[in-house]
């Protein structure tokens, strides 16, 4: 169960309305019952239900079951798309172990806005199930020349290009140790204008995702694969 309180020896961590009500409610615990906490942060500890209500509870934190482990430094950089579309990016970048995931307006982006706790909301519910004890940061939608004006260019940039020739290209193995971004356009691709510009900034690396174009959300699934078969752990 993912809880936003500090997780330590002997802490106690309440619950809230709606943690009561799946945790009582739903999975049919009770007091005495041991569940394991996380908070993105102090990794997974085994705690006990101390109190259980029907508005709240609490429980107190006997030891550590397993130390955070963190993703390797992995950025997923996408202009949002239609609303499921984009939720389902978010769920597959926090399943496939990005560290940090970052909404982009690119001069063809539809969706000028997120609901961004929404869309940690998913990214927390990933994490809970795929046993991670870490939770991606899903960001603020920034602007895409303000993201790259500010670009600290030793993180290195997967670009994908569908203009790229056709065979699938992930000249990635060899390449730079160290922390990445994975770059993937909206639905009409990144201008001629941010893509020259994605070209010119030299430390990003063009990769063909194969001869058909995909939309975004598989672009997005696609590239984490690549990327984690290249340089993942
Ligand atoms: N510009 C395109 C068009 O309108 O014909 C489509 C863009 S595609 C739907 C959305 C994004 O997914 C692209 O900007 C790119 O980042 C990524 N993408 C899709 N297919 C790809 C491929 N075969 N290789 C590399 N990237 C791809």
């Amino acid at each position: 169960l993912y809880v936003e309180h500090p997780l330590g020896d002997g802490q106690t961590v309440p619950l809230d309305r709606g943690q009561a009500h799946y945790l009582f409610g739903v999975m049919r615990q009770t007091t005495g019952a041991q569940i394991l906490l996380f908070n993105g942060q102090d990794g997974e500890w085994r705690a006990e239900v101390t109190e259980a209500g029907k508005r709240g509870g609490a429980l107190t934190c006997l030891g550590q079951a397993r130390p955070l482990q963190m993703p390797p430094d992995l950025w997923l950089c996408f202009a949002p798309i239609k609303k499921a579309r984009t939720d389902f990016i978010v769920e597959k970048a926090a399943e496939m172990g990005a560290a940090r995931i970052v909404p982009v307006q690119t001069e063809f982006t539809n969706s000028g806005r997120i609901q961004r706790d929404r869309l940690q909301a998913h990214a927390v519910e990933a994490a809970e199930q795929c046993g991670g004890t870490f939770v991606p940061e899903v960001a603020e939608m920034v602007r895409f020349d303000k993201l790259l004006g500010a670009w600290n260019k030793k993180r290195h940039i997967m670009f994908c290009d569908e203009a790229l020739s056709s065979s699938v290209h992930a000249p990635l193995a060899a390449a730079h140790a160290g922390p990445w971004a994975i770059f993937i356009g909206p639905e009409g691709g990144f201008s001629e204008r941010e893509r020259a510009r994605l070209q010119t900034l030299g430390c990003a690396t063009s990769v063909s995702l194969g001869p058909r174009i995909l939309r975004a959300d598989t672009a997005a699934v696609a590239a984490l694969t690549i990327w984690q078969q290249a340089l993942g752990d």
